[in-house]
């Protein structure tokens, strides 16, 4: 009997734990944990909410979670409740996957201001993550700079410009949805340093820009290259900026008709927020891109900015006792391989890159690397305590574990207290999860 324990139950988690039912069948049990008292990390607190195609995607999950000797195990923290090492005496394998959500920070004068945001904590904001739901952002004011190129920004731009109505069936937190009704933005700025071509916002998610309700995309003509230029583009990319080159093409009066803006302000490198106490303007500087790097011009200027949400890419947590790259900001590995017994796979291997489904082939190949230990003998020859050992474990300190049929009870509570139309309404602390399975 092989004993795997993976921390972290979102797709990372989850596709590695269904790659080692598939391997071992009978043969293995794997737990799955959790800080929080419920699952899927980040489908439920990061994907946006008004993509409800994509959580669907927890369904798979589910199944796995439901075969016999897969458990989840909620409402643990590892690196406080239990430490690495002392998993690493129960268990064969133990596995991190626990994702990357901190924010990358800017590094710039001013970044400390109030109203200004990472996504991290935005999106957990918007996603009810109990770590942020008290965020408060104030958008009382005109004017929201966005930073950054990637689908997070996308993500957020949206969410700040759609209206009520356009929320529908989607399962946003109430408390998000409450404040994006007084919302007073008008303009939504998308700031990139570098141009069209250096992108990393995908067809189908910045082509929803395009249909929005009361906001327009607004492209600078003079910002994209040569139409001939972009045939050397990969497909996906070139579809991207077909979608800019729309945006640059829609006529004033249409903009005129929507009370929203969104505006694509590239070429521009963010230097500095300035205001007093609370962020007012985003000082930038005009860049020209040389040899696919951002170079600045010299030449700078001042946009107002309400609100700031920084969209620049996500850390992993650091975990006493794990070996941590500070410069790339996810655990020092080897193709997923910390340790012989010590594993990182998605987000926690590789930095906060590709799709969900990029996360699936990551956790076949990291069952590999642990099937790869075994055989050559690294990780002993098995007779380790796993769950069982676990649980004493928990037992002695008292821990208030979840399980997955805890979870479902949870689930049911939110689905039973859902606005009209949506699938849940999410609890946004953990008080109030644990207290729904009284
Ligand atoms: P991302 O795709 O890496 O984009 C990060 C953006 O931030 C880039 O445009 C980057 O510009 C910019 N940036 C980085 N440092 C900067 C700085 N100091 N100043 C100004 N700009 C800076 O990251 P992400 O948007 O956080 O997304 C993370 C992953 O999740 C991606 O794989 C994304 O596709 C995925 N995701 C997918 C979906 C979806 O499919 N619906 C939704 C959300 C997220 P440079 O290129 O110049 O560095």
């Amino acid at each position: 009997m092989r004993h795997i324990a993976i921390i972290g139950s979102g797709p990372a988690g989850y596709y590695t734990a269904e790659a080692a039912q598939k391997h071992w069948g009978e043969e293995v049990r794997v737990d799955i944990f959790d800080m929080l008292p419920v699952p899927y990390g980040l489908i439920r607190t990061g994907v946006a909410p008004d993509h409800q195609s994509i959580k669907g995607v927890s369904r798979r999950y589910e199944k796995v979670a439901l075969t016999d000797h897969v458990r989840f195990v909620g409402n643990v923290t590892v690196g406080k409740d239990v430490t690495i090492p002392e998993l690493r005496e129960l268990y064969d394998a133990v596995v991190l996957a626990t994702g990357a959500p901190n924010d990358r920070q800017l590094g710039l004068p001013g970044e400390d201001l109030a109203n200004v945001f990472g996504s991290a904590s935005f999106v957990g904001w918007y996603n009810g993550h109990p770590q942020f739901a008290g965020l408060d952002p104030d958008l009382s004011g005109k004017h929201a700079v966005v930073i950054g190129m990637g689908n997070v920004a996308l993500d957020v731009a949206r969410i700040l410009a759609k209206t009520e109505q356009e929320f529908a069936g989607s399962d946003i937190v109430t408390h998000a949805l409450d404040a994006l009704r007084t919302s007073n933005i008008e303009t939504i700025t998308i700031l990139g340093r570098r141009g069209p071509h250096q992108i990393m916002m995908t067809p189908k998610e910045l082509g929803e820009l395009g249909q929005l309700e009361r906001a327009s995309p607004r492209v600078d003509p003079a910002d994209l290259p040569e139409e001939a230029e972009d045939a050397i583009l990969e497909p996906g990319l070139r579809k991207s900026v077909a979608h800019l080159r729309g945006f640059a093409a829609i006529p004033e009066n249409i903009h005129a008709e929507k009370p929203v803006e969104i505006a694509f302000d590239m070429f521009a490198s963010p230097q500095a927020l300035t205001g007093d106490g609370k962020v007012e303007a985003v000082e930038v500087e005009r860049t020209v891109v040389e040899a696919g790097r951002a170079v600045g011009t010299g030449d700078t200027y001042t946009l107002p900015a309400d609100l700031v949400v920084s969209c620049i890419g996500y850390r992993t947590s650091p975990i006493p006792d794990v070996p941590f790259d500070e410069r790339a900001g996810k655990f020092a590995n080897d193709e997923g391989r910390i340790l012989p017994g010590l594993y990182c796979v998605g987000w926690a291997r590789r930095g906060p890159s590709g799709t969900i489904g990029t996360n699936r082939p990551d956790g076949y190949s990291l069952v590999e690397k642990i099937v790869e230990d075994i055989d050559s003998g690294a990780l002993g020859t098995g007779g380790r305590s796993g769950r069982e050992g676990f649980d004493q474990l928990a037992a002695t300190r008292g821990l208030d574990l979840v399980t997955f049929r805890d979870w479902k009870r949870i689930e049911e509570a939110e689905t039973a207290a859902a606005r009209e139309g949506a699938p849940r309404e999410k609890f946004v602390d953990i008080e109030s999860m644990l207290r729904s399975l009284n």
